[in-house]
């Protein structure tokens, strides 16, 4: 992790992961999928169904649904204190892996697990993207 000049963390991108988050600058969800056609998220060695060690970096939909999600009203990081309380929300994306990220252009009090989303992108400086979800 490095910090944003407002002071958040935000990730740094490995071998591992850069393809995902070239692609987010390109504000495309590229994930990797096995040649059995298994999307993972985040990069892994492996594929976690069937062990294949190999795979492309495919452009997904995008699309999921809240699997579900917290509500964070304590600041663990001072970089939030703005923001607090904020979601935390697990997505499930159409192709089946699952992605943490916070739900964005709805109140908290209206999430709903089981509602649909779709991925959004957020350049936050620095040559770097975040993934976010906002309802459809
Ligand atoms: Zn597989």
């Amino acid at each position: 992790m490095s910090s944003q000049p407002h002071g958040k963390p935000i990730p740094v991108p490995d071998e591992a992961s850069r393809p995902f988050f070239e692609g987010m600058k390109d504000h495309q969800l590229v994930i990797m999928r096995c040649p059995s056609g298994h999307w993972r998220m985040p990069a892994s060695r492996r594929c976690p169904v069937c062990w294949s060690l190999e795979f492309s970096w495919e452009r997904a939909s995008g699309r999921g649904k809240v699997y579900t999600f917290a509500i964070m009203h304590q600041v663990l990081h001072p970089g939030f204190i703005d923001e607090a309380p904020y979601n935390v929300t697990v997505v499930e994306l159409d192709e089946g892996p699952r992605y943490q990220a916070n739900l964005v252009g709805i109140a908290n009090d209206r999430i709903q697990v089981g509602m649909p989303v779709v991925a959004t992108y957020e350049d936050v400086g620095g040559d770097v993207t975040l993934l976010r979800f906002a309802p459809v």
